[in-house]
């Protein structure tokens, strides 16, 4: 809930927390040194390089890179937004957020949520209660035991009942003494067009859908027959957004975290299946597709891997298909489990068993390789199969940011349709011209691993090296912890020469407003909302680099010696064209030399 907080009490929460307090309750935490580690909660790993720095008031893992303060570690850690963690501090902490701080519409709105999520807990009961009701729950329970469902599970998942009927959810509304115009907005009584309202569910088992903060959101119902529609959910109300909700996700989270992956189900039964096994790191979208938010959610706060799991028909390829740029462009691994024809996760764990479901865990291909096999599954590996298949995967080639994971799926494609990985190349590169402009504004993060900055595909890497990044680091790293140094940094222009642009954003933050103490620590985590940004502040800060005043201007000089080598070796290879007459190679490097000039003359 996005609630307006005031600077003087986000800044009172800033100086009262203590970020050691808040992750030793969530995470285990030892002494070393002067600073805590523990096992990231953010990936998996068995030795510990998750750090936690109780002096400067700041986290980061050495494994997987994730790092900022307090609240980024809340934001992260629980899948809330700002206004949510410094809520959530203040509780903590004691810390008053007076009402009086929020525009009546504000409060109006708060309240009202506050209402629907007590409204919406009461009926829960309700319909739990006519679930247990011997009498009239009687032919719901039979359903639920025949579809092999035990008891733990129906009350794990709070299931219910709603009768067959077009007012008892309206009579208890007026038992309780609700006004019906409130319990409108829950959107599970309808309006009727006379006058006075009827139930929204009748005859159908219920699932109430729980939200992280453990709050009923809103509600689906299931038919026990035939009759049409299977599925009914609540509609969208103030505190129900389909996009942004999953169901089972408070359940699935603790095991997700554990195994480092989590399973994406359609349904409610699938994901209720999986759980009877054992198995439950598992979300279902609620009937819609699924959302950059979903993904979002589930990279921050659960996992870093998801496995979709679809029935083997056309609608799974389809659902494939739309999500996979979700996945690309959120950077989460993601993988795609195809099940036997006629089964769903339902069917399929109850007939074969847990070890069956984790076998197909192991085969489940990476979306790319399933988008590949599908693709030739439907075209056939004729020529004008292979033709179609190929610009069937262009998008989704195209939209893989990692060069060398995009490297790889081209050799996996050329591999299956016998082409040389050239000609898959050639036919991507025409595209990507035509459309470049837009793809290189996402493409500016340098890629730790592989050591490439994945937008800049026609720059060998060699003048890109990763020793040059590794400089800039340092320099950075010295400017946030030698203040001292950065009239000299300014005076010789150094950052016009960086090539990583995430650090070159970080050093010019520190350029306008240097960092002496914890209070220009915090403001420089708020310049930044991109949480890439954040993680690489932290990790620029925790180590503390202390160095001389000369140590510094020694790492200076080095740098621009590393650059004036680098051009000295252009100019020479420019020169070396010319004598050879090799005028292709002699434009290319002209254009890069250019190409250098210009990125200086912009910064
Ligand atoms: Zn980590």
């Amino acid at each position: 809930m996005a609630i307006h907080i005031p600077e003087d009490k986000l800044s009172e929460i800033r100086n009262t927390a203590n970020i050691l307090d808040v992750i030793s309750e969530r995470v285990v935490l030892k002494r070393a040194g002067k600073d805590h580690v523990g096992l990231c909660p953010f990936h998996s790993e068995k030795t510990p390089s998750f750090t936690v720095s109780s002096t400067k008031q700041i986290f980061h893992c050495f494994g997987c890179g994730a790092g900022g303060d307090v609240f980024s570690f809340l934001m992260k850690y629980d899948g809330i937004s700002f206004s949510e963690a410094a809520q959530s501090l203040a509780r903590r902490y004691g810390i008053d957020l007076p009402d009086r701080n929020m525009s009546p519409a504000q409060a109006k709105a708060v309240s009202l949520r506050q209402q629907l999520f007590d409204l919406n807990r009461e009926v829960m009961g309700y319909y739990t209660r006519q679930l247990m009701d011997p009498a009239a729950g009687k032919q719901a329970r039979a359903y639920l035991a025949d579809r092999g469902f035990s008891p733990e599970m129906i009350a794990r998942f709070s299931l219910g009942f709603a009768p067959d009927g077009w007012d008892h959810l309206v009579r208890f509304f007026r038992q309780q003494r609700v006004s019906l115009s409130l319990a409108e907005q829950t959107g599970l009584v309808v309006p009727r067009k006379s006058d006075g309202f009827y139930d929204r569910f009748r005859n159908r088992v219920i699932f109430p859908i729980i939200d992280m903060s453990q709050q009923v959101i809103g509600f689906g119902g299931r038919v026990m027959d035939d009759s049409r529609p299977k599925y009914l959910n609540s509609p969208e109300t103030p505190v129900y957004n389909k996009s942004r909700s999953l169901y089972g996700a408070p359940a699935a989270r603790t095991r997700a975290r554990e195994t480092g992956a989590v399973y994406i189900v359609e349904g409610y039964f699938d994901l209720m299946a999986l759980h009877q096994h054992d198995i439950s790191n598992a979300v279902a979208t609620l009937g819609t597709a699924l959302t950059a938010d979903h993904v979002q959610m589930l990279k921050r706060g659960f996992a870093q891997k998801a496995y979709l799991v679809f029935d083997s028909d056309e609608a799974g390829l389809k659902a494939a298909k739309r999500s996979v740029s979700l996945f690309l462009n959120a950077a989460m691994d993601a993988a795609v489990i195809v099940l036997p024809k006629g089964y769903d996760p339902d069917s399929f764990v109850f007939e074969f068993g847990q070890a069956a479901f984790m076998e197909a865990t192991e085969n489940a291909l990476p979306m790319i390789a399933f988008l590949v096999e599908s693709a030739i599954k439907s075209n056939g590996l004729s020529m004008e199969g292979k033709l179609r298949i190929i610009s069937e995967l262009q998008e989704p080639l195209m939209e893989i940011q990692d060069r060398l994971a995009r490297s790889i799926y081209i050799q996996y494609l050329a591999e299956r349709l016998g082409v040389r990985e050239s000609a898959i190349r050639d036919k991507l590169k025409s595209i990507k011209t035509a459309s470049r402009a837009p793809a290189s504004a996402s493409a500016s993060v340098f890629d730790r691993e592989a050591g490439v900055f994945p937008g800049q595909t026609d720059a060998p890497a060699a003048s890109m090296p990763s020793e040059m990044i590794r400089v800039e680091r340092q320099i950075v790293s010295m400017m946030l912890n030698v203040p001292e140094i950065l009239p000299e940094v300014e005076k010789r222009n150094i950052l016009a020469y960086f090539s990583d642009e995430r650090l070159c954003d970080i050093a010019r933050a520190v350029l306008s407003a240097p960092v002496y103490g914890e209070k220009d620590r915090d403001r420089l985590f708020n310049r930044f909302e991109s949480q890439a940004h954040k993680d690489m502040i932290a990790s620029l800060l925790i180590r503390d680099e202390c160095r001389s005043l000369d140590q510094c201007e020694l790492l200076l000089c080095q740098f621009i010696n590393g650059i004036e080598k680098r051009e000295n070796t252009l100019l020479c290879q420019i020169q070396s064209a010319q004598e050879k007459n090799d005028d292709t190679l002699l434009f290319e490097l002209l254009r890069k030399k250019q190409e250098q000039s210009e990125g200086r003359l912009r910064k």
